[in-house]
């Protein structure tokens, strides 16, 4: 089974963007994941194409209008469509690693991006989409943040990446950040790699990184930290 992506933006030409690149632009272009990108103007029905309009009650900005976007939704994504409709949205439920994961675990995904003040609150009701942010600041489209969601989910998928424990040792899998990591060579600029990293004995090198993941966890990510000390 294919995991398939339906982006519904009014910038179509920004994709696949950064995500044709690289491994996931290769599991692409391999059959592992698909992605199509839909222009909502296409679904305007005046000679103008308009999509937005002003906010009901008064307000800066424009409003995408529910009609034209609810016929887009419909037409990418029939009702019998097992995929999530998602929203990205700076009021939505953030996403996490856990997020992304659960995702790849499933057929795809129907995403919405905003743009302007956002859009009429009816057709998210009506066609329950779930709202997701990729962060506690505002974007000014919802494109960057679809590709984040993309990306983060689409490195996830079975045969897309190399090595499952490159995976699992990484930040948030575990609940912690992700140790310091070295490479050649030995010396840069008078700094050696740490002797433990380099002295081959593999259950010294487990608890030092460990203990780093937990000592940088716990000064940059109180809350991360505090959730992980209350779960082990
Ligand atoms: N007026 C809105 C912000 C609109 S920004 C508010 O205050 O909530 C325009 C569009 O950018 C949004 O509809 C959304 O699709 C996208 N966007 C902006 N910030 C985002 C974020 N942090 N996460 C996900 N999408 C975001």
């Amino acid at each position: 089974m294919m995991f398939r992506a339906d982006v519904i933006t009014l910038f179509p030409e920004l994709f696949p963007g950064p995500l044709g690149a690289s491994i996931i632009g290769r599991a692409m272009n391999n059959g592992l994941w698909s992605l199509n990108a839909t222009q909502l103007r296409d679904y305007a029905h005046d000679k103008y194409k308009k999509v937005d309009d002003t906010p009901a009650g008064g307000g800066p900005g424009l409003v995408l209008k529910p009609d034209i976007l609810a016929r887009a939704i419909d037409d990418v994504s029939p009702p019998d469509d097992p995929r999530p409709r998602l929203l990205m949205s700076p009021r939505g439920k953030p996403l996490t690693q856990n997020y992304a994961r659960e995702l790849s675990k499933g057929p795809g995904a129907v995403i919405i991006c905003g743009r302007f003040e956002g859009i009429d609150q009816r057709v998210i009701d009506q066609r329950n989409l779930i709202e997701i942010s990729v962060g506690d600041y505002v974007l000014c489209g919802g494109e960057v943040a679809a590709m984040t969601l993309l990306e983060a989910t689409t490195r996830l998928l079975p045969g897309v990446m190399g090595s499952n424990q490159s995976e699992m040792d990484e930040s948030f899998e575990n609940g912690l950040l992700e140790y310091p990591q070295y490479t050649r060579p030995a010396e840069f600029e008078g700094q050696s790699i740490p002797s433990v990293v380099t002295g081959g004995d593999h259950k010294k090198l487990g608890e030092w990184r460990q203990e780093q993941s937990k000592k940088l966890t716990q000064d940059r990510r109180p809350d991360l930290w505090n959730k992980f000390k209350s779960e082990d």
